[in-house]
């Protein structure tokens, strides 16, 4: 048995890359050790930027559906609850203006979906045992209750979470420490004087405790951090229940009016902040937690980990066309690699403020921030202040400049967005109406943006939709990639640097007639 890419795990990772990697033409298996879809979510929040990268999936819509986007919040500072309403965010440049809270066992279920419409089922019970890099191939060895024999690949992408066996296989190196504190999950029923539907965020000496309206198995899910104990288990295994006395104990040390009457589920998992020394090996690649984790602070995990996927997906994809397959390839770590690092270094201060017992923290927190309670409402009213920190949260000004796929024209096109950059929405004008260039380019493939006065391209490719912008005066062309980061600017359209770089990455182009014929096979949409 072969494919083009195997995906191992089918957390919301795998499923994001095997989605990506089958929009983008290749062949793709995905096999979970796990034979349950249903395990309870960790990640609660998902990102403007991850909205953006997932659009083009077709994904976004049911998302939204299963999302609270305009979440309220109480923080409880000392003796005074302050209401923090996040509705609508000074975020012009993005679809996605506000917080979105969504299970993450939500955001797999419609992943899944999304891949069994393209025929692409996950193996459940099939457990990677080993995995090897050939000079042609990788070999996956398949075990477990439904898994046997061996899957030849061209690609395995191991989002196979932190304990991964393709990053072991790959003998990748795991850098990074282990936090002497530990998170405890549980889903609760709650007694007592709390606000239902919002979210309670309390700042105590011994850290943030959270109580969302987000169970799965009981109304409220209750969040803490606390110092590791002996019968903590390993960094990233969860471990057993939490006994209730303590959860009611973290609950009363916060202060909050509230009691826990009875426990759904409870578990704790130790945290670590560390990466991978390198995301790919050969043929072998990480993505997720396998390549990086950290604490829950600022809601990175899955949303770092879905960037990974759709940085990945269609470079997995498209490498076998490509006349640069080696440097495609090899852009997912140069790009990644960094990018994952300053999500790291942001969690790790996050998480000191958030729940270090070092005085200074826990003066911070249990003096000085409700001393600073007042002001709170008068901040949160400077929309330009909350929108900055959501924005840096959502990552939404990372980019990758100085990518070894990125081309640029000669002349350049002028002002921004540049080769790397993320393109921002904007409303623009194009086939005569008014649209928002992110709903124009919300489609798998590559999208050609053409000035006003651009040339129509002589050549044609089914993976690039070409796009006249009429509101943007000139004769050059930005091409974004799948992920909406630009890849090519030239300052002339028929400048050959643009058609060189479609076919550096595998996008073609071909001439008209082929088109047609490979129209015909892919069915894919002529230019
Ligand atoms: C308390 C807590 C709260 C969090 N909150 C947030 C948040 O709000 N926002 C956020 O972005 N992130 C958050 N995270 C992080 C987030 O949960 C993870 O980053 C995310 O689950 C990573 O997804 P993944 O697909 O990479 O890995 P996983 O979800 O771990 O999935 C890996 C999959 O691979 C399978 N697998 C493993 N080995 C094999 C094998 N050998 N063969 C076959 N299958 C295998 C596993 O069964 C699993 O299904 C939180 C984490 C914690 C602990």
């Amino acid at each position: 048995m072969s494919t083009d890419v195997a995906v191992v795990g089918a957390g919301p990772v795998g499923l994001a890359l095997a989605l990506q990697a089958a929009d983008h033409g290749a062949a793709v298996r995905i096999v979970e050790r796990r034979t349950e879809r249903f395990r309870p979510s960790r990640a609660l929040m998902v990102h403007a930027r991850t909205l953006e990268l997932l659009r083009p999936l077709g994904v976004t819509a049911a998302l939204l559906d299963r999302a609270d986007t305009a979440p309220r919040a109480r923080l409880h500072l000392g003796a005074r609850a302050v209401p923090v309403e996040l509705a609508s965010l000074d975020l012009p440049d993005t679809a996605f203006p506000h917080l979105t809270l969504v299970r993450q066992m939500d955001v797999e279920t419609v992943l899944e979906e999304a891949l069994a419409a393209r025929g692409v089922r996950v193996e459940r019970g099939v457990e990677v045992r080993a995995v090897r890099d050939g000079r042609d191939t990788a070999v996956v060895e398949l075990g477990g209750p439904s898994g046997h024999g061996d899957l030849r690949a061209a690609a395995v992408a191991g989002c196979d979470g932190v304990d991964s066996t393709v990053r072991e296989a790959a003998g990748i190196g795991w850098r990074g420490g282990t936090y002497d504190r530990e998170v405890v999950l549980a889903d609760v029923d709650l007694d007592g004087d709390l606000e239902p539907g919002v979210a309670h965020v309390v700042a105590g000496r011994r850290g943030l405790v959270f109580v969302f309206a987000l169970g799965e198995r009981a109304p409220w899910r209750l969040l803490a951090t606390r110092p590791c104990s002996a019968t903590t288990p390993e960094p990233g295994r969860p471990g057993p229940p939490v006994p209730l006395p303590e959860l009611r104990r973290l609950l009363a040390d916060a202060g909050l009016a509230a009691r826990i009457t009875a426990v759904a589920w409870s578990s704790s998992i130790r945290l670590q902040h560390r990466t991978a020394t390198r995301f790919r090996r050969g043929r072998l690649f990480l993505a997720g937690d396998a390549a990086h984790a950290s604490s829950p602070a600022g809601g990175q995990g899955m949303n770092a980990g879905l960037h990974d996927a759709t940085n990945l997906g269609w470079k997995l994809a498209l490498a076998q066309a490509a006349t640069a397959s080696e440097s495609l390839l090899g852009s997912y770590d140069v790009e990644r690699r960094p990018a994952v690092e300053q999500v790291l270094a942001l969690t790790h201060l996050l998480f000191w403020a958030e729940s270090s017992t070092g005085r200074t923290a826990a003066l911070l927190r249990g003096r000085v921030a409700p001393l600073g309670a007042p002001l709170v409402p008068f901040l949160l009213r400077r929309r330009r202040l909350v929108a900055e920190g959501a924005r840096l949260l959502a990552r939404l000004d990372a980019g990758y400049r100085g990518s070894p796929v990125s081309a640029v024209g000669d002349p350049p096109r002028r002002g921004r967005p540049r080769p790397g950059d993320r393109l921002p929405d904007a409303t623009v004008v194009s086939g005569g109406r008014e649209v928002h260039l992110h709903a124009l380019i919300a489609r798998p493939g590559v999208h050609l943006l053409l000035d006003r006065d651009a040339p129509e391209p002589a050549w044609g490719s089914p993976l690039v939709h070409v796009h006249r912008v009429d509101s943007s005066p000139g004769t050059g062309a930005l091409a974004l990639r799948p992920d909406g980061h630009v890849g090519c600017s030239v300052g002339d359209a028929g400048d050959p640097a643009l058609t060189g770089w479609l076919r550096r990455i595998g996008a073609g182009p071909v001439t008209r007639p082929e088109v047609g014929m490979r129209e015909q096979r892919s069915g894919g949409e002529l230019i």
